[in-house]
C-alpha cells in the first residue's frame, strides 16, 4: 500500500487525511487496516509512536461510516481501552480528527481524575465511540451510566502497559461484559507470557501484524552519557541546563517522588521546571502540558508511564535523569527528541547501580553511547562501556563540555546488517535486576522478551514521510 487511497476508505476519511498531511500508510497502517476492514480479530505488536493509532481509528471509522446506525442510549459501539488518561486523550482526538467530516459522530473520553458527571451525561444518548481508561469505565458501568453490551469493535491498546499498571483484572472484568460476536483488535508493544494469555482468551482467530523496527530516530540523535555519582545528579543536571543551548528538555526520573525531587531542585535553582505523573490531577497535567507546548515551560520532568503517548515537537533535549531499567523505555525516551526531521540530544546520567541498565540499552540499540566520566570518587569497578566489544569503544571525551550537539551519533554501530529485530537474540540478561532494591518493581520488567527492537517514531501533525 502505497497511498490510503487504496484501502478503499469513505470520501469523509480520506479528506480528513490529506488535511492532516498523511500522504504514506506507516508499515503498521499498511498491515493492519486491509485486515480490519474484513472485519477480522488482529493482534498488533507495535509501539506509541508507530501510527498505530490511525491504524485502527481509520477502518473503524469507515465501519461506523458504512454502518450507520444509532446508537442506543448509555451504549457505545466501539469501545477503546488504553491504560493512560494522556493516551485516551489522544487517541479521542485521532478519531475527532480523521472522523471530522462525518456527522453525526460521538466521540466521549471516560477517564478518571476528572469528574464523572460530564462523563455521565455525555453517554446519556449514546455514543458511537468510546475511549476509555478501565477504573473509570467500570465506574460508569456500576453508576449504569453505560452497558457494554452493544460494542461492535473493542480495541485494547497498549495492553503490556496495562499489565504493568494492574489492569489486567478491570479488562477482564470488562470483556465479560462485552457480547461474543465482536471484532477485537489488541495492541501491546511487547508480548509477554500473561498478555498472550489475555490476548488468547480475548480474539478469535486472530491476524498477526508486527511492525519491522527501525533505528531511523536513534540514528538522528546525538546520544552521550555521563558517568556520575547518584548523589552528584541534581547539580548535574543544573550544570547541564546551564551549559547545553536548550529549547525544550523533557527530563526523565524513575518515579513520580524523584520527578517532585527533581522540579524542587530546579525551582530552588533558578529553573522554571514542573512535573508530569500519575500522582497529579488532570487539569495539572493538562495545564502543564500546555505550557510546554506553547514554551511558557521549558523544563518538564516526567516518568515514564506519564510520559507515555505525550507528543511534543521541539524538545531538542531528552535528559534521563535517571537511567530506564527497560531499554525500550530508553528508546521511548530519546524518541521525544528529534521529532519533524530535526536533530535532537539525548544525554543519560549513569550511575554505579545503573551500569547494567546502559548495557542492556546499548545492545538492543546496537551503539556504544558517548560517555563522559565525572565521577569523584574513582571506583576500582570498570566503567559501564568498558563491559561492551572492544571494537565499540567511544571516543570518550568527545563530548567534554558544551560540544555535543553536532547531530552525530559518536558511537560505532554495530555490525550494520544485523537483525535488528532480533526477536529474542541480543535481548540481554536483566538477571542483576531482581536483586536490586534501587528499581522499584511496579517499573520492573513486564517478563518476556520483546519481539521489537528499536521503532521509527512519528509526530503529530505536520508533514512527514513514515520510515
Ligand atoms: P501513534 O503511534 O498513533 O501515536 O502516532 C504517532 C504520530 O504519527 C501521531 O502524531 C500521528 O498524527 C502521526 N501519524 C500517524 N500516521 C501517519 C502517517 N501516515 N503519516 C504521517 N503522520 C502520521
Amino acid at each position: 500500500m502505497t497511498s490510503f487511497n487504496d484501502f478503499g476508505l469513505a470520501e469523509p476519511i480520506l479528506r480528513a487525511l490529506v488535511e492532516e498531511n498523511y500522504t504514506t500508510p506507516t508499515p503498521i497502517q499498511a498491515q493492519t487496516v486491509p485486515i480490519v476492514l474484513t472485519g477480522r480479530d488482529v493482534i498488533g505488536i507495535a509501539q506509541t509512536g508507530t501510527g498505530k493509532t490511525a491504524a485502527f481509528a481509520l477502518p473503524i471509522l469507515n465501519h461506523l461510516y458504512t454502518k450507520r446506525m444509532r446508537p442506543e442510549r448509555k451504549s457505545c459501539r466501539v469501545l477503546v481501552l488504553s491504560p493512560t488518561r494522556e493516551l485516551s486523550g489522544q487517541i479521542a482526538d485521532s478519531f475527532r480528527a480523521y472522523g471530522r467530516h462525518m456527522k453525526p459522530l460521538a466521540i466521549e473520553l471516560a477517564i478518571g481524575g476528572v469528574p464523572i458527571n460530564r462523563q455521565i451525561r455525555g453517554l446519556a444518548h449514546g455514543v458511537e465511540v468510546l475511549v476509555a481508561t478501565p477504573g473509570r469505565l467500570l465506574d460508569l458501568v456500576h453508576q449504569r451510566a453505560i452497558t457494554l453490551n452493544q460494542v461492535e469493535i473493542l480495541v485494547l491498546d497498549e495492553a503490556d502497559r496495562m499489565l504493568d499498571m494492574g489492569f489486567i483484572n478491570d479488562i477482564r472484568k470488562v470483556v465479560a461484559m462485552l457480547r461474543k460476536e465482536r471484532q477485537t483488535l489488541f495492541f501491546s508493544a511487547t508480548m509477554p507470557g500473561e498478555i498472550t494469555k489475555l490476548a488468547d482468551s480475548m480474539l478469535t482467530n486472530p491476524e498477526r501484524v508486527a511492525v519491522t523496527p527501525q533505528a531511523s530516530t536513534v540514528d538522528r540523535i546525538a546520544q552521550r552519557v555521563i558517568l556520575t555519582e547518584k548523589s552528584a545528579k541534581n547539580d548535574l543536571l543544573v550544570e547541564t541546563l546551564k551549559t547545553e543551548t536548550t529549547d525544550r528538555v523533557l527530563v526523565f526520573t524513575r518515579t513520580k517522588h524523584g520527578a517532585d525531587k527533581v522540579v524542587r531542585h530546579l525551582q530552588k535553582s533558578g529553573f522554571g521546571a514542573e512535573a508530569i505523573h500519575g500522582n497529579k490531577s488532570q487539569n495539572q497535567r493538562e495545564r502543564v502540558l500546555a505550557d510546554f507546548r506553547n514554551g511558557k515551560l521549558r523544563i518538564l520532568v516526567a516518568t515514564d508511564i506519564a510520559a507515555r503517548g505525550i507528543d511534543v515537537d521541539g524538545v531538542s533535549h531528552v535528559v534521563n535523569y535517571d537511567l530506564p531499567n527497560i531499554p525500550e523505555s530508553y528508546v521511548h525516551r530519546i524518541g521525544r527528541t528529534a521529532r519533524a526531521g530535526a536533530d535532537g540530544i539525548a544525554i543519560s546520567f549513569c550511575d554505579h547501580e545503573e551500569a547494567a541498565f546502559l548495557r542492556d540499552i546499548q545492545r538492543m540499540i546496537r551503539i556504544t553511547i558517548p560517555s563522559i566520566d565525572k565521577r569523584t570518587g574513582v571506583r576500582p569497578a570498570q566503567r559501564p562501556a568498558d563491559h561492551h566489544q572492544a571494537s565499540n569503544r567511544p571516543n570518550r571525551g568527545r563530548f567534554a563540555g558544551n560540544g555535543g550537539g553536532n547531530g552525530s551519533n559518536g558511537g560505532n554501530r554495530n555490525g550494520g546488517g544485523g537483525n535488528r529485530n532480533g526477536g529474542n537474540q541480543g535481548r540481554p540478561s536483566r538477571g542483576s535486576q531482581g536483586n536490586n532494591p534501587a528499581i522499584p518493581r511496579a517499573e520492573a520488567s513486564p517478563g518476556e522478551p520483546n519481539s521489537i527492537g528499536t521503532v521509527s517514531f512519528l509526530q503529530r501533525g505536520g508533514n512527514r514521510t513514515p520510515r
